[in-house]
């Protein structure tokens, strides 16, 4: 089903990028889109070239984040995507794709993989440092064929400290080793929370879980990210925390992991 001529699990390397990241997570909800598209932008206000690329077909929220809400791809005269362009990286979104917000992907399997595909390798992205890849939440046959068929540089696991969490990113980090993706290491959303009367540090789903679950499965922590309300709120109105509000803590705990992906 793969429309490239080659043979099936010949990996492929996006031309022009230099480092494909995929940002994954055993489970939705733990914040991966918010990741991916904050550590995309930490690293261009660093001066990488960087696109973004959203591949969660279950709910593509990178229109939203950005505020690119009603975007549609276009094509341009040589027949390739053209991505958007906001805050200085390239943004496409499987959203971009869909007649309207409330449209699900219904696309069958074939079909689907046919337009991620093209979503990787028929895109104008140009020179690129990194390309972030935000797939769809767990370790279904989306992942698992992408990661398969594409030169992914390393992962990211997304998770909060929460053993539910923490009990899938088991799964997701043993589905890249299984396809030989490197991790790169597990980023620990939803740590804590600041409490802006006491600034004390409140670990709401309890403290050092993350770690001791990273060490004993040999992962590295690439950073904590404290909770906070203004990071859903910017969200939803399409202002990312790392452009708006650069001297928060989450956008410094954003800057210090794209310092060392
Ligand atoms: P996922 O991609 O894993 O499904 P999202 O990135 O869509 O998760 O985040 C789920 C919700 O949690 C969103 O409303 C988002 O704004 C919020 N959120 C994510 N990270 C944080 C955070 N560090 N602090 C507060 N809210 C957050």
């Amino acid at each position: 089903q793969i429309p490239t001529g080659q043979p099936a699990f010949t990996k492929r390397k996006v031309p022009g990028v230099k480092h494909l990241i995929a940002v994954g997570s055993g489970k939705g909800g733990v914040g991966k889109s918010t990741v991916a598209a904050n550590l995309a932008l930490a690293l261009a206000k660093l001066g990488y070239r960087v696109g973004l690329l959203d591949a969660d077909i279950y709910g593509p929220s990178v229109p939203t984040l950005l505020g690119l809400k009603g975007t549609r791809a276009t094509v341009n005269e040589r027949n390739r995507i053209v991505p958007a362009e906001k805050f200085g990286i390239k943004v496409l979104s499987i959203g971009f794709m869909l007649p309207s917000e409330d449209t699900p992907v219904i696309w069958r399997g074939p079909m689907l993989m046919k337009a991620l595909t093209q979503f990787l390798f028929d895109v104008d992205w140009g020179e690129l440092d990194y390309l972030i890849l935000d797939l769809p939440p767990g370790t279904g046959d989306v992942q698992l064929t992408l990661a398969q068929n594409v030169d992914i540089s390393g992962a990211v696991v997304v998770t909060t400290p929460q053993d539910v969490a923490l009990a899938d990113v088991k799964k997701a980090t043993s589905m890249f080793k299984e396809v030989q993706i490197p991790v790169l290491g597990v980023i620990e959303n939803m740590a804590y929370f600041i409490c802006p009367s006491d600034s004390q540090k409140y670990y709401i789903f309890g403290k050092g879980k993350t770690a001791e679950f990273a060490s004993a499965y040999g992962l590295k922590i690439l950073g904590s990210i404290p909770i906070d309300p203004e990071v859903s709120e910017r969200s939803d109105k399409g202002e990312p925390i790392v452009v708006e509000n650069p001297e928060s803590e989450v956008a410094k705990a954003f800057y210090g992991i794209a310092r060392i992906v």
